[in-house]
């Protein structure tokens, strides 16, 4: 498997890990787009949103109930912060595994495209 993301879930890759459980992991973004930016994945490899069944809708909100507790954690969640999920190509999606953004730390444009 040469996805990036599984690499760093398995620890062939080296990632500057945030959390870790059984079935998600977060790290810091190595290109960092705001002052926290942290990336959450399942250790499952899904190429993207639209792979997603049913049956991972309670994974899905594990991901986001994990990134509200990282935002707290880096002090970012009075302030407010993103959560943002890329799909595809026109999604702005460069490495084809499932990832949520956590962006905060600075004030984000209204733009979401
Ligand atoms: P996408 O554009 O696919 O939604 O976002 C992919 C994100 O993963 C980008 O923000 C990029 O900086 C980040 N990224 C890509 N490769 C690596 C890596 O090897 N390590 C880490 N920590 N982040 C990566
Ligand atoms: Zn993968």
């Amino acid at each position: 498997m040469d996805c990036i993301f599984c690499q760093i879930a398995s620890g062939n890759i080296p990632g500057d890990m945030v959390y870790q459980d059984e079935e998600v992991i977060a790290f810091r973004d190595i290109n960092p787009q705001a002052p926290v930016h942290l990336i959450i994945i399942p250790r499952r490899h899904i190429p993207s949103l639209a792979h997603l069944s049913e049956a991972d809708s309670a994974l899905i909100g594990r991901m986001v109930a994990i990134a509200n507790q990282l935002a707290k954690g880096e002090g970012v969640a009075d302030k407010g912060y993103r959560l943002a999920l890329n799909c595809g190509k026109e999604g702005g999606q460069l490495v084809p595994h499932l990832h949520l953004h956590l962006l905060g730390g600075r004030r984000l444009s209204g733009r979401l495209g």
